[in-house]
């Protein structure tokens, strides 16, 4: 699917990122690093390049809290404007426009006392980050990816769009799709900037939400395809996880029920089955007043009668 397909500062064509063959060195030992990176990395996190000399490392994670190290070392912002700002410059290799940051982060304000709070954001981003990472012109602003930039939006894209490309059948993906969509899942710890929000901007509230939204459709998306490519292999016991996780996205989507019903049934757990079901129940009756569907209905009829549904829905 490539991207998100929305105005949200995410694209495609994320390059740079050293997923395949860049040279990246040290991921400062914070949070996480794609796994090819982990495994090239030594405990410390941070390495030296060939030369001897180390290099930089700006570590950008925007599932969860936003948070941001240097060199395995966590920044303080001391303005949510700056936090802010580098979360919508680092959510998408891109530059924008110092109108559009301008707006986006003081939407209710004057163009001018709004162009001036940016230069004093950008100032302040400078010396929390380092300037180097950014790219400052006279009509645009950018973190253009480079070495030892890492930003898990960035890769949580870069996978999915990788795994886009290859045109697979919905629950059919190759032996080099299934890890890198179970890299990009394992990428998505909590949602984009959980609990961060900019008081002084709806616009910048605006674009967090539908950012956010577009991102957990897209982590649904993986977890559905994973489960239902491990159901197609027969691995059962490793498709249950993805499986209980899209679940846990929506606990309404019967879907997501029927699934994990039809996977304890092929992992001989019948009494899973029973409880599935009836939580199903439960939860569709509580929150919405409703019966499951007749296809749920039907599926727990079929499982409990011990006729196996050998087909994942959809495939
Ligand atoms: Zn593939």
């Amino acid at each position: 699917m490539g991207g998100l397909g929305l105005e949200t500062g995410l694209s495609d064509g994320y390059s740079g990122l050293g997923l395949e063959t860049g040279p990246i060195d040290g991921y400062g030992g914070f949070g996480w690093a794609p796994a090819a990176v982990r495994a090239k990395t030594g405990p410390s996190g941070v390495r030296s390049n060939v030369r001897g000399a180390s290099m930089a490392v700006l570590n950008i994670t925007l599932f969860g809290p936003p948070r941001a190290a240097r060199d395995g070392v966590l920044v303080s912002f001391h303005r949510g404007q700056t936090l802010a700002l580098l979360a919508y410059l680092a959510a998408a290799d891109r530059p924008h426009s110092r109108d559009a940051l301008a707006t986006l982060l003081w939407s209710e304000q004057a163009e001018q006392p709004a162009h001036a709070a940016l230069r004093r954001i950008l100032y302040d981003l400078g010396r929390t980050v380092g300037k180097e990472w950014l790219e400052i012109e006279d009509h645009h602003v950018a973190l253009p990816a480079r070495p030892g930039l890492h930003v898990d939006v960035r890769c949580f894209c870069t996978l999915q769009a990788r795994v886009s490309t290859h045109g697979h059948a919905p629950y059919g993906l190759c032996d080099d799709c299934l890890p890198a969509l179970s890299e990009a899942a394992s990428l998505y710890q909590d949602d984009f900037l959980a609990g961060f929000s900019l008081k002084s901007s709806t616009q910048f509230d605006a674009w967090l939400t539908l950012t956010t939204e577009s991102l957990r459709l897209e982590l649904a998306a993986a977890l559905e395809k994973l489960a239902g490519a491990l159901f197609a292999r027969r691995r059962y016991d490793l498709a249950l996880p993805h499986a209980r996780r899209w679940l846990a996205l929506d606990p309404l989507h019967e879907p997501s029920h029927r699934l994990l019903m039809q996977l304890y049934a092929m992992n001989g757990d019948q009494a899973a089955v029973v409880r599935q079901y009836k939580q199903c129940i439960r939860l569709l009756a509580t929150e919405l007043g409703i019966q499951p569907s007749p296809e749920t209905i039907d599926l727990y009829h079929k499982l409990a009668s011990n006729q196996r549904v050998l087909q994942v829905e959809g495939v």
